[in-house]
């Protein structure tokens, strides 16, 4: 029997067969669950649709997260089609492009906004709206990046949203802890997806993260797929507000080796 047999999941941020969120659905049925999956809009719909019946999944909504009504339409498309919901996976990040290269102090006040209101907020946004839905067990998980805790070079705003994520990963897990639902985030190595190709200077990153982490091998989205069923199972139901890495130890090492140095 599967971890996740008998629990519906709803799933945020599928772009495309690269996305994170592709890896965590794959891994969610694989171990049983119900899937619901929600997309940015109508430009992705012809590539999330086909990727959705290849798991037999009929619940796919489009959700703009910036707007207050289309989240309040998914949790009532939602609260219809599966009445409760065990757990809600927001895999979603956005800034500018142009934020993503050069010096930090260089965001713009928009810019700002727009990466907290997209990478930040909406995560409490979902939180509440799907709040009647969730019963006790239930398992909120979002994604995160180290770029958070110590500077990455031009990730920039993002850095500074992801450690607003994670500080909300807290403040909702104390919220909904009475409740008995737990909130936590996975705090992913560098992955080639469409979000990633946004931030100047990520292909280089990608390829010296192997010769740097302790376990010299890039991260996969089936390995956070398989984190986030640990996350998201009854196997870690005293875990709450915590910050998970799957990034093959990359972020205990202070100085890395000197690549010139090795055998
Ligand atoms: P991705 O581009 O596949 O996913 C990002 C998703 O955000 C897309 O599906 C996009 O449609 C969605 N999105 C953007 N604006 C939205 C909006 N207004 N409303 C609804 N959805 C919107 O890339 P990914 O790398 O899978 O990103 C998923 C999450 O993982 C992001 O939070 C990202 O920061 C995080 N993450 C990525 C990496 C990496 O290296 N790829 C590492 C750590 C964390």
């Amino acid at each position: 029997m599967g971890l996740l047999e008998g629990k519906t999941a709803l799933v945020f941020g599928v772009a495309n067969e690269r996305s994170i969120a592709w890896g965590i659905t794959k891994a969610f049925h694989e171990q049983g669950a119900t899937i619901g999956l929600s997309y940015a809009g109508e430009v992705l719909e012809r590539r999330v649709r086909p990727l959705a019946a290849n798991i037999g999944c009929t619940f796919v909504e489009s959700c703009d997260v910036t707007e207050d009504s289309q989240i309040q339409a998914a949790a009532e498309k939602a609260a219809e089609a599966f009445g409760q919901v065990d757990i809600l996976v927001h895999s979603i990040g956005f800034a500018n492009r142009d934020e993503l290269n050069g010096p930090y102090y260089n965001t713009s006040r928009a810019g700002f906004h727009l990466a907290m209101d997209i990478s930040v907020y909406s995560f409490t946004a979902l939180a509440k709206a799907f709040q009647p839905l969730f019963r006790p067990g239930s398992a909120l998980l979002t994604l995160t990046y180290y770029g958070a805790e110590k500077v990455a070079p031009h990730y920039n705003v993002m850095g500074v949203a992801k450690a607003a994520l994670e500080a909300s990963v807290r403040y909702l897990a104390y919220d909904f802890g009475p409740e008995g639902v737990r909130v936590n985030a996975i705090s992913a190595g560098p992955i080639r997806t469409l979000a990633a190709a946004g931030v100047s200077g990520f292909k280089l990153m990608y390829r010296r993260f192997s010769d740097f982490s302790p376990l010299h091998q890039n991260v996969t989205i089936e390995d956070v797929g398989n984190t986030a069923v640990y996350l998201c199972s009854d196997l870690s139901a005293k875990t709450t507000g915590q910050v998970v890495y799957v990034d093959s130890g990359y972020n205990i090492v202070g100085v890395p080796e000197a690549l010139d140095e090795k055998e």
